[in-house]
């Protein structure tokens, strides 16, 4: 018996539609990219019910003629695409000419538009696909489309949209997408007769962005711009101490497309790294690069792309946030730290300088009040900037006993793999006879005791060798093994020498794990507790 048979066309363009078209929002993506392909100065999108009863986008780009019109709700019809070898030099939004035909298949349509300067123009009515008339009106050059009843026809689809109040909510992130990404183009959102949003022509996306954000995170914003030859990275990230539980904004633009993309967000907060304490922050970044490098075809909403090298894009954004983050922070740190020295200087070696708490926490006064040091922290902090350095070489001792140590199996195992990497970070070492092996020399800023040697070698066996930043993994391990321990008496002059270079560290707040180093306590903060 013969059991295949072939879907009839409405069926095959409704499956079709679904791929393209699966709420509101994403027909105002649709419209609003091909508004903007349209070349737009001015698009205004006017919504009933959350989208679900009425979408209208005006726009006054290069519109349409009756011909084009026509073939617009076809299935694969575009102007912006000629050939596969297109693909790969596209500068417009669109080019798989489905937008249109999807959305007509959905719901009722209309296209009104007009190419030239002689105010008459074109209206074209569709519905499930079919086109219902073709006249002519009168309309200034660009187009009008209207989304009537989406999903009229897949009535179960309809029945899954969320509340009006979820739709718009979706709708207005999608426009305030494109308004960053494009602000010198006027976007106004009215629903249910409401006006939502007016954005006039902006100089700049930040100017858009004060209305997309609190005054707090608009003023503490931190403006960067990286390009190498394979990639632009340009944009605004919020300062830690801004940042909350939840976020207002998180974009990333991919040659001006907005995207989701795991690896950027990733690379971002490896970026912020201890910095954010769990918290969320705020950003707007652009990344650019040539059409050839990107693959913008993997999903039929192309709301996800594909970079050629996701390891260089990581490892690429990442600093460029470390850095973005520590170049701000250093102007602060110059202040500080000459303030915290002209108080050393202040106290004239008659008022003990620095005061030990149960060996393991350094008070000092400063100007505004004091401040506690943790000494492990602050130590592993120093000795993790002294040997991660990039180009130069790190500065070792030569052990006059050598260490030996017996590793386990496992450990054993991952020592082939971390020893280049120990080496280039201080500590040399070779096989001394079967799981033995010599430790050599150590970092010349650390002291390390047998036992230390070998907890190091436990804690690198725990250690993710896919981590990206396995090096730096290391180092880590290397400085906490190596760092003064609490519980430690320190002499006056160790304490100042372990406080002078905490503060010639780039990034002396934090210890390698994302711990605070110092604490500060303002004056005014124990006037306060003491009623004064
Ligand atoms: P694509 O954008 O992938 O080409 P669409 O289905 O979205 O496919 O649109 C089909 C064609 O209709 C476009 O290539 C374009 O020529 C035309 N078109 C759609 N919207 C507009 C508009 N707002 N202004 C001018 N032309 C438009
Ligand atoms: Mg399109």
């Amino acid at each position: 018996m013969n059991r295949i048979k072939l879907l009839p066309d409405d069926t095959i363009r409704k499956i079709a539609a679904g791929e393209v078209i699966n709420r509101p929002a994403s027909v105002v993506k649709e419209l609003i990219e091909n508004s903007i392909d349209a070349g737009s100065q001015k698009i205004i999108i006017e919504l009933k019910e959350g989208g679900k009863n009425l979408i209208k986008i005006i726009d006054d780009g290069i519109g349409m003629s009756r011909d084009d019109v026509r073939l617009s709700v076809h299935e694969h019809a575009t102007s912006k695409l000629n050939s596969i070898d297109g693909l790969e030099s596209l500068t417009t939004y669109g080019f798989r000419g489905e937008a249109l035909a999807s959305i007509s298949a959905v719901s009722r349509l209309k296209i009104e538009t007009n190419d030239d300067d002689s105010n008459t123009g074109t209206s074209l009515s569709a519905e499930a696909g079919e086109i219902k008339e073709i006249k002519e009106i009168a309309r200034a050059k660009g187009t009008t489309i209207s989304v009537q009843t989406l999903f009229y026809n897949l009535p179960v689809r309809r029945g899954f949209l969320k509340s009006d109040s979820y739709e718009l909510k979706l709708i207005t992130e999608t426009i305030s997408a494109y308004a960053i990404a494009y602000p010198n183009i006027h976007f106004t959102l009215s629903s249910d007769g409401k006006e939502l949003l007016v954005l006039p022509k902006a100089d700049s996306f930040k100017e858009r962005l004060k209305i997309f954000l609190e005054k707090n995170v608009f003023l503490n914003l931190q403006e960067f711009r990286f390009t190498n030859p394979m990639l632009s990275f340009w944009g605004v990230i919020s300062a830690p101490e801004t940042a909350k539980t939840f976020y207002q904004l998180q974009q990333i633009f991919f040659n001006l497309r907005p995207v989701r993309n795991r690896t950027v967000v990733k690379a971002i907060y490896e970026g912020y790294s201890g910095t954010l304490r769990g918290n969320n922050p705020n950003f707007v970044v652009f990344l650019e690069t040539t059409p050839q490098n990107l693959d913008v075809n993997i999903h039929p909403t192309k709301n996800e792309v594909k970079f050629a090298d996701e390891r260089f894009l990581y490892d690429f954004v990442s600093e460029a946030v470390r850095k973005t983050l520590g170049v701000q922070k250093r102007a602060e740190i110059l202040e500080e730290t000459a303030l915290f020295q002209r108080s050393l200087l202040d106290m004239d070696g008659a008022i003990q300088g620095f005061w030990q708490l149960h060996s393991s926490y350094i008070f000092a006064q400063i100007q505004t009040g004091y401040c506690i040091i943790d000494q492990h922290a602050a130590a592993e902090r120093i000795i993790f900037e002294d040997i991660v350095k990039k180009d130069e070489k790190v500065a070792t001792q030569g052990l006059l006993f050598p260490i030996i140590v017996e590793l386990s199996p496992e450990e054993f195992s991952i020592y082939e793999d971390i020893k280049e990497t120990m080496s280039a970070l201080g500590i040399e070492t070779k096989v001394f006879s079967g799981r033995s092996v010599v430790c050599e020399t150590i970092p010349s800023s650390v002291t390390m005791t047998k036992t230390d040697i070998q907890e190091l070698f436990l804690e690198l066996s725990k250690i993710d060798k896919e981590k990206l930043s396995y090096k730096e993994e290391i180092a880590k391990q290397i400085a906490c093994k190596g760092a003064v321990k609490a519980n430690q008496r320190l002499s006056q002059p160790e304490m100042e020498a372990l406080i002078n270079k905490l503060f010639a560290c780039k990034d002396p707040y934090f210890c390698p794990h994302g711990r605070p180093t110092i604490i500060k306590i303002g004056r005014d903060e124990l006037d306060k507790k003491f009623g004064r």
